[in-house]
């Protein structure tokens, strides 16, 4: 007997695990994709990939996804994967040797660490004393909604999922132990749902009465620039904390983080200065590099658990399975492969084979 579910979020979190699950024979899926005229995160990103993150967690389903696109022609296609090399510039060096083992243990010989005089080479100045860098040969970017649409186009998903252009008004727990989604004004009854709604999810679990404590929502922006001639490779700079990599032939993204908390993912406010200041802490910290004029901008909102994973939590309790698959933070675009994998798995045994849910077998507690 399938198992009945419903993922509510056709970002890149839901379509990867509709993916996922589709590959496994006991699901059933209805998969709701919201209105279709929203910027998501997951249109909006720059789609930079490595393995290296300060998180260990975050480093480790990095890594391990780096792994899954390496070896994965057809993920690359999908994901019109650019390889480029990271940098990641870092304040202190504590425990970095650790860690770069840890990436060098899945992906030898593509990270080590990297000295002022490298950064020199890389065209670095003004890098302060005591700072130390991750420089990454196996790094990149990737079209994360190019990846989206080809996950949701694959064939296993169109046999298994049913795809719904319709938003989730509302989530109810039944006495049945099912919970149940009202969608243009019908209530349809599931054995799982999955809350994958990106920065909607706290709003929709509370409008639904339901726990939505410690998820927040963030305002990410970055600009494009044209440069003349040399550009940096890709880059984390932990110091001012810019970021950028390059784009197109001649572009270079360019973003700092914003402090826009708690924001309206409908309305996404923008910080107008941070495009200038940008630019001019690129110019400082790249002698060699020219900015030409802003090719475009891009913002939306990102969903900030206060883990900042994207991993399945538990929304209310072991009887119904109603979970949230959110947690991007900025980054999960580095995660979503391995993330997904992990989740599915976990969803697959917290189902008998017979379609039985089986209590407790779910792990994360509510973030209530
Ligand atoms: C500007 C920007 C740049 C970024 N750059 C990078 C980067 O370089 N590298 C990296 O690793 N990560 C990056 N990220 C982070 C990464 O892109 C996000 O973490 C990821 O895309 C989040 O995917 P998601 O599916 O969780 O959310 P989203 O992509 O936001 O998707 C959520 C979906 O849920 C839908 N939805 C909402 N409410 C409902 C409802 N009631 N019913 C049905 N559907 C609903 C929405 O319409 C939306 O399609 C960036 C993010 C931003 C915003």
């Amino acid at each position: 007997m399938p198992v009945h579910g419903c993922i509510i979020g056709g970002g890149l979190a839901g379509a990867m695990l509709a993916w996922r699950l589709a590959s496994q024979t006991r699901w059933q899926l209805d998969l709701l994709t919201g209105g279709p005229d929203r910027t998501d995160a997951t249109a909006a990103s720059g789609g930079a990939v490595r393995c290296y993150e300060r998180d260990p967690e975050q480093r480790r389903l990095a890594a391990l996804s780096m792994v899954e696109l390496r070896s994965s022609r057809t993920l690359r296609r999908w994901a019109r994967f650019q390889p480029v090399e990271s940098v990641y510039l870092r304040s202190d060096a504590s425990g970095i040797d650790a860690e770069i083992a840890e990436i060098e243990t899945l992906l030898p010989g593509s990270a080590r660490r990297g000295s002022a005089e490298d950064l020199g080479a890389l065209g670095w100045v003004g890098v302060p004393d005591g700072a130390t860098a991750v420089l990454e040969r196996v790094a990149g970017y990737t079209a994360p909604d190019a990846l989206r649409a080809a996950t949701l186009a694959d064939r296993a998903v169109r046999r298994r999922v049913c795809v719904l252009a319709a938003p989730a008004q509302t989530i109810t727990l039944a006495e049945s132990g099912s919970v149940a989604v009202t969608i243009g004004g019908q209530r349809r009854e599931y054995d799982l749902v999955v809350v994958a709604a990106g920065a909607w999810t706290p709003a929709l679990l509370r409008s639904s009465r339901l726990p939505a404590g410690g998820y927040r929502t963030k305002s990410i922006q970055y600009g494009v620039y044209r440069t003349d001639g040399w550009r940096p490779s890709q880059f984390v700079d932990e110091i001012t904390g810019l970021y950028g990599r390059p784009a197109g032939d001649d572009g270079l993204l360019l973003g700092l983080p914003t402090e826009l908390w708690g924001v309206d993912p409908d309305r996404p406010p923008d910080a107008p200065a941070l495009a200038n200041t940008a630019a001019a802490l690129a110019e400082a910290r790249f002698p060699r590099l020219r900015l030409g004029r802003l090719l475009s901008t891009a913002r939306a909102a990102d969903c900030y658990p206060d883990d900042p994973i994207l991993r399945i939590r538990s929304v209310v309790d072991t009887v119904h399975f109603l979970v949230t698959f959110t947690g991007g933070s900025g980054g999960s675009v580095k995660t979503v492969l391995a993330a997904s994998k992990l989740a599915a798995d976990q969803l697959a045994g917290a189902f008998r084979p017979i379609g039985q849910p089986s209590a407790r077998s779910l792990t994360g507690g509510s973030t209530s």
